[in-house]
């Protein structure tokens, strides 16, 4: 079907768009409503009825927010800001900054001077607005059965109980505080309340080895260490306190003992009569904050105080401990929600990421409720009891904003269209990825069969360093292409340049870099000033580097290349990981793919591609054949994988990334330098991939 563009015909006649971003006119376009039918199609244009009810609904409307943010930020976000309670404001200087190593240490801080807390914006604020009995957690357990919800007003309740109690045993501001919770409603709590009393917490994800934690404990030296007892992960009990103690052996050893554990009994998955326990030391939770009074007094931060740290997926190496600060994370994560999920009050919104990444603390926790959002918080695994669970839970709170990550879109489509369609998914509006880059054939499978074509799908770039998003569609405004981030956010200046760091205009691939900085960004690695400038600031002097590589089309759009650690140079053809495995992906029975370089006599690097199959899909020469052509047909004959790989499953992060690193040894034989395994989810599957190796 031909788009008709009359409501965008405009973007044609302005001449402040990014990069010739005016010149989208294309026949082959559907419009959000219909299905996109075939492989050809690469643009999907808002429909009148979405841009008429979106907070930004023009490209000429973001256009004009966009330019005014980059000319004037200072005016830009103080006038953000200025919704948001300070108990004082901050000085003249909105932003100071220096982020170029040749002049000096990297320093950036924003609202410097204003006075403020997270917690009293994200909960107080919205219940003096009136919204005190609108739903602010709703909590799925594992199991379908088990369920629970908390009012903005019973939140804070157990928020101050909790914030009480910290205080009491000795926690106060700039305290740190380790919370290694699965996602219970007890998480989020815990953040909140350590926010409340201007304690500094590190989450730890749930699902880390006792190695993993203690390294995190000895980083920060934590006064408190919130748990609990166990967990269920699908049909797995999960004892989390066994870990908690083996980690805390370890610690000591390493001058960090932490004298207080406070452990929440998790009835549904241990009851406490079967927990390890050293009276004295271990404590409920549920025997002593109850007892703490539900009203619990501000401690106001400095703009620049510190707010969490938290410590990267790992995908490349040593995970980083980011640190954030208050004020201008606070006005980030709330305003990048807002705009980039389109939000309404009326919305439910729900977040698969777990509170220990990033995404967790930004959009399950603090961006939500800062607008005073319903947020939907699951414990369980999204293919318990089976692949329907996702949409089981979507029709059960009437979820509108589902936000997830490519690996799993990835793992659904693999299991077969039924699990979702047999479900209604009609509340859903808008769709959201974040992690990996989106293959565009996995984009077209959420966006048909899991939106039904009605919703758009932000494709949020970001990371863990950046607080918030960074390139992202604002659905309301933009055409969406298939696996592009499309635009920057309001107030972020991307840049790609090449290997000397020149700038490279209009179409054009290489390192993505950032011009200024932005509220959200990390203010250093936690004990390590000097790394943050060496792995940040110095690889391209007056920038922030980004470690990703991105190229932009004529239309102004950006996409994801991968790591440019994962930069494949075949024959002089700079190749990205990224297309190769979408190419890969695209093929029928292929469930998912990842493409690393090994070195090559004659070609410099010669592509070398794992992939998983389709459920019950046979290995064999013609699918080795067919997959091969898939990627000399839609990328060119350049880059058709050398090898390919059958991988039974592939080595992912405990945030579901792939980790070319290991792979990159497997594909080369250096079986004695996979390095540190410690952070894969599963490290099995690298025997296994030893193993078939040969085949
Ligand atoms: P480490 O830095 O320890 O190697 P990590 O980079 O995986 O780990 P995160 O901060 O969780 O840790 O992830 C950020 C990275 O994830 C980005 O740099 C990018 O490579 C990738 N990423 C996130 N979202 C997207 C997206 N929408 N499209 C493409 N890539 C994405
Ligand atoms: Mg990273």
């Amino acid at each position: 079907s031909v788009a008709p563009f009359d409501h965008l015909s405009h973007v044609e006649s302005t001449s402040q768009l990014p990069s010739g971003a005016g010149r989208i006119s294309r026949p082959n376009a559907v419009v959000l409503g219909e299905a996109i039918a075939a492989e050809e199609v690469d643009l999907v244009v808002p429909s009148h009825d979405f841009s008429r009810d979106a907070l930004v609904s023009s490209p000429e409307q973001y256009q004009q927010m966009y330019k005014r943010s980059i000319e004037d930020p200072a005016g830009f976000w103080s006038e953000i800001a200025s919704e948001f309670y300070w108990k004082e404001r901050w000085g003249p200087e909105v932003c100071s900054e220096n982020i170029d190593v040749r002049k000096g240490t990297v320093k950036i801080e924003w609202f410097k001077g204003g006075v403020t807390n997270i917690c009293y914006n994200a909960l107080d604020r919205n219940i003096e607005a009136g919204n005190g009995d609108k739903v602010a957690l709703y909590w799925e357990g594992n199991e379908p059965a088990q369920d629970g919800q908390l009012t903005y007003a019973q939140l804070l309740e157990k928020v101050c109980q909790l914030a009480n109690y910290l205080k009491h045993v000795g926690v106060g501001k700039g305290d740190a505080v380790v919370i290694y919770l699965p996602m219970l409603m007890e998480l989020p709590i815990a953040m909140l309340a350590c926010a409340r009393i201007g304690a500094v917490h590190s989450v730890v994800f749930a699902g880390f080895s006792a190695e993993s934690l203690s390294q995190r404990i000895i980083d920060c030296k934590p006064k408190v260490i919130i748990s609990c007892n166990a967990v269920r992960r699908g049909a797995k009990t999960i004892h989390l306190k066994e870990i908690v103690d083996n980690a805390l052996v370890e610690s000591t050893k390493n001058g960090v003992p932490v004298d207080l554990r406070l452990i929440y009994e998790n009835k549904s998955a241990m009851d406490r009569e079967t927990t390890k326990w050293l009276e004295g030391r271990d404590i409920w939770w549920q025997d002593v904050v109850p007892q703490y009074p539900t009203k619990c007094s501000v401690e106001w931060v400095d703009a620049e105080d510190p707010l969490f740290l938290l410590y990267t997926s790992g995908s490349t190496g040593k995970p980083k401990g980011v640190l954030h600060t208050t004020g201008g994370y606070m006005v980030y994560t709330a305003t990048t929600f807002k705009y980039a999920f389109d939000y309404k009050p009326s919305d439910v919104y729900w977040c698969t990421a777990d509170c220990g990444w990033i995404t967790g603390h930004s959009y399950v926790t603090y961006g939500p409720l800062l607008n005073g959002a319903t947020v939907l918080v699951f414990e369980g695994a999204p293919s318990y009891p089976d692949s329907g669970r996702c949409w089981d839970i979507v029709d059960k709170y009437k979820v509108t904003i589902f936000y997830t990550a490519p690996t799993l879109v990835r793992a659904l489509m693999r299991d077969g269209d039924e699990y979702v369609t047999c479900y209604s998914r009609k509340s859903l509006r808008v769709l959201g990825s974040v992690g990996e880059p989106i293959n565009p054939s996995a984009w077209r499978w959420f966006y048909n069969v899991v939106g039904d074509s009605r919703c758009p799908i932000s494709d949020t770039w970001w990371q863990t360093e950046t607080g918030g998003f960074m390139i992202t569609p604002i659905p309301g405004a933009w055409p969406q292409k298939p696996g592009s981030a499309t635009f920057p956010f309001f107030g972020i200046e991307p840049v790609i340049v090449d290997e000397k760091g020149n700038e490279l205009e209009g179409e054009c691939s290489g390192y993505l870099c950032i011009k200024k900085s932005w509220p959200g960004a990390f203010r250093s690695l936690y004990g390590d000033h000097e790394r943050y400038e060496t792995t940040y600031f110095k690889p391209f002097t007056g920038y922030y580097f980004t470690g990703d590589g991105c190229s932009r089309d004529k239309d102004g759009y950006h996409w994801l290349t991968g790591r440019v650690d994962d930069v494949i140079n075949v024959s002089g053809h700079r190749i990205g990981t990224a297309e190769v495995e979408s190419a890969l992906v695209s093929h029928p029975q292929c469930a998912e793919a990842a493409v690393v370089g090994v070195d090559h006599e004659v070609k410099g690097q010669s592509i070398y591609a794992f992939v998983t199959l389709v459920d019950g899909v046979p290995y064999s020469n013609e699918v080795r054949k067919s997959l091969i052509l898939a990627v000399r047909s839609q990328i060119g004959a350049f880059a058709a994988p050398d090898k390919i790989h059958w991988a039974p499953g592939l080595p992912k992060t405990r945030s579901g990334k792939i980790m070319r690193r290991i792979l990159r040894k497997i594909a080369s034989r250096q079986l004695d330098e996979l390095g540190d395994t410690s952070t894969l989810a599963d490290p099995s599957v690298v025997d296994q991939l030893i193993e078939v190796s040969d085949h």
